[in-house]
């Protein structure tokens, strides 16, 4: 009895420190002492494990709790992972457990499978890769880093512009420029989407819906237009996605907005390569959630928010206008970081183009059009203003100013 009790004990403690099922704990302690050593890899675990140590890593992760055709699917930034032992399963017809041992072999790692972007197109997936997943997870996030930086870099180079922006003329992808008004062909850039030049007044939900997809498809998609949808979903009231849904549905589009729309700290903003890239966001991968970039910001450059408050105090005092609501600044600092970041990544890029933060700068002027839209409850030219004066400091902050040196000139040489 005693011999036996004990037994078990091993058998539960093994359980609580690997994860084991019942029968592999019991199986593992009764074998050779170098199957004792090797704990068994579990598909549910990993996939936690995985997600959990990309969130630690500034990725922005959606994930499902409950596996689907033997997988378990997380979706961290543009990429799709898959964990699971699909190759183990002669056939798969619905909810398969990755870890049923009556299916398959545990002792066989699971695989951890990486596919981009996470809808498929004509042009097919931009990354496939299989892993094996019995590796430390902080080591497979920089694997996936590393396929998606590589990915982004080949695609970009695959693609043709073959066409320019109607406002400032810089070549493009045809399907890389889109139209900010209903029903209209104007297809304009990143940089010039709230262009005053434009005469039909902007359209929220065709915009947002065309950027969704792009985002969604195309590892090749210009930095900037990130920087675009941050803005639109920082100054929009609450439950934007919803509200997406529901104009979208109007222009019988039934897919579903991505749920960064009502959580904009989760928006994937690409980052310079790290060769270029300022040393606040070093620890950052090819790319991050908004929030991550604002905290390790911030974390480098605590006074950069006081700075921007005291200029536009000073810049309203001279136009003789009345300050600002409090805590504005707060609320549209997440875009104004979105804005210099993400455009200085457009800048390293594509070098060939004009500085994009140059002419970023005094072209919101039809971002009023959207406020009503988004159910905003922001003034524009506090936005207007704010935006300004805040790609300056913040430019300035991360060694991007001016008269910064260094590859990365988001504003030109002059
Ligand atoms: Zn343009």
């Amino acid at each position: 009895m005693t011999k036996d009790r004990r037994a078990k004990g091993e058998i539960r403690a093994r359980m609580a420190a690997t994860g084991e099922p019942y029968t592999v704990a019991r199986r593992r302690l009764a074998g050779s002492p170098d199957d004792r050593q090797q704990p068994v890899v579990l598909a549910q675990r990993l996939h936690t494990d995985l997600v959990a140590a990309l969130r630690r890593s500034g990725w922005p992760v959606e994930a499902e709790r409950r596996p689907d055709f033997g997988e378990y699917h997380s979706y961290p930034g543009p990429a799709w992972l898959a964990v699971g032992r699909s190759d183990q399963f002669s056939s798969l017809v619905d909810d398969e457990d990755p870890d049923d041992e009556l299916q398959v072999d545990l002792t066989h790692p699971p695989q951890v499978r990486v596919t981009v972007p996470q809808l498929e197109t004509a042009d097919g997936f931009q990354v496939q890769a299989t892993l094996e997943g019995d590796r430390p997870v902080e080591e497979l996030v920089a694997v996936v880093a590393g396929l998606l930086a590589e990915g982004r870099a080949t695609a970009l180079l695959a693609a043709s512009d073959d066409a320019a922006c109607l406002i400032c003329g810089d070549h493009y992808p045809s399907e890389h420029l889109l139209a900010p008004a209903e029903g209209d062909r104007l297809a304009v850039c990143p940089a010039c989407v709230f262009d005053g030049d434009l005469v039909r007044a902007g359209c929220t939900a065709a915009l947002t819906g065309q950027l969704d997809r792009l985002c969604a498809t195309d590892l090749a998609a210009p930095a900037g237009w990130t920087a675009v949808a941050a803005l639109l979903a920082t100054a929009a009231g609450p439950g934007l996605g919803k509200r997406l849904e529901a104009e979208w549905r109007r222009y019988s589009v039934m897919t579903l907005p991505s749920w960064w729309w009502s959580r904009p700290g989760d928006i994937w903003i690409w980052l310079p390569p790290a060769s270029s890239r300022p040393h606040a966001l070093q620890r950052l991968g090819p790319g991050a959630r908004l929030e991550a970039v604002v905290q390790a910001f911030d974390a480098a450059h605590p006074d950069a928010r006081q700075r921007v408050r005291d200029q536009l105090r000073e810049v309203r005092a001279e136009a003789g206008a009345e300050a600002g609501p409090d805590g504005f600044v707060e609320a549209i600092w997440p875009a104004v970081l979105a804005y210099v970041v993400a455009f200085t990544t457009q800048a390293v890029e594509r070098p060939a183009h004009r500085a994009p933060l140059e002419h970023v700068v005094y072209s919101f002027e039809t971002f009023a059009d959207h406020l009503g839209q988004l159910d905003s409850s922001m003034d524009h030219t506090d936005i207007e203003l704010t935006l300004d004066v805040g790609l300056e400091v913040v430019a300035a902050a991360l060694g991007l100013g001016r008269t910064g040196a260094g590859d990365t000139r988001p504003w030109g040489s002059s």
